[in-house]
């Protein structure tokens, strides 16, 4: 997975757990890269995974809620550093619309080695947008947190329902967002 995730975690632990715990947490899951993450490489997936299932552990909570919890705090790192200007991207159905064959494509012409999910969008009602997500990670979960980032950005309030799910059996995960205002 891209680097720049595993700077957006280790800076995640930092701020709200502290540095000790950081380091920790890198001497309990022993990561092969030795935990020293650059945004430009990639690292193995299983790093970032031990990580949030000891988090999940010793905190006590869901693995899905500590997934998804990281997906809300990537969101912002994520969204500052788009290789796209996402600034005419004023409303959060035009911006969730854009990640796949815009942001997404952009981010493949610069890393092409990155793995990325794939979104398939169906528009049924006006006040519904549902995004079909597929990976071979199945961070199904770290996407809903992404999704409830970019409402925050764009100060819109939604629902996610997760009717399908990876997880579950599915084939893809069926996030179905529900626009409020
Ligand atoms: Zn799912």
């Amino acid at each position: 997975m891209q680097g720049s995730i595993y700077t957006a975690l280790a800076d995640m632990i930092v701020e709200q757990m502290g540095i000790e715990k950081w380091n920790d947490l890198l001497s309990q899951t022993r990561p092969a890269s030795g935990g020293i993450y650059t945004s430009g490489e990639q690292y193995e997936d299983s790093e970032l995974v031990n990580i949030l299932v000891l988090l999940a552990e010793e905190k006590n909570i869901p693995l899905e809620k500590v997934v998804e919890n990281f997906g809300r705090y990537l969101f912002k790192k994520l969204y500052d550093t788009s290789p796209v200007d996402v600034s005419k991207l004023d409303n959060l159905k035009d911006f969730l619309l854009a990640i796949d064959q815009v942001i997404h494509a952009e981010v493949k012409r610069l890393h092409p080695n990155a793995y990325l999910p794939k979104f398939e969008y169906e528009q049924n009602t006006p006040n519904t947008l549902t995004m079909y997500y597929s990976s071979k990670r199945k961070l199904c979960h770290a996407s809903v947190g992404l999704i409830l980032g970019a409402a925050k950005q764009f100060n819109e309030a939604i629902e996610i329902t997760h009717p399908e799910c990876m997880h579950r059996g599915a084939s893809r995960c069926k996030l179905i967002i529900h626009f409020k205002d």
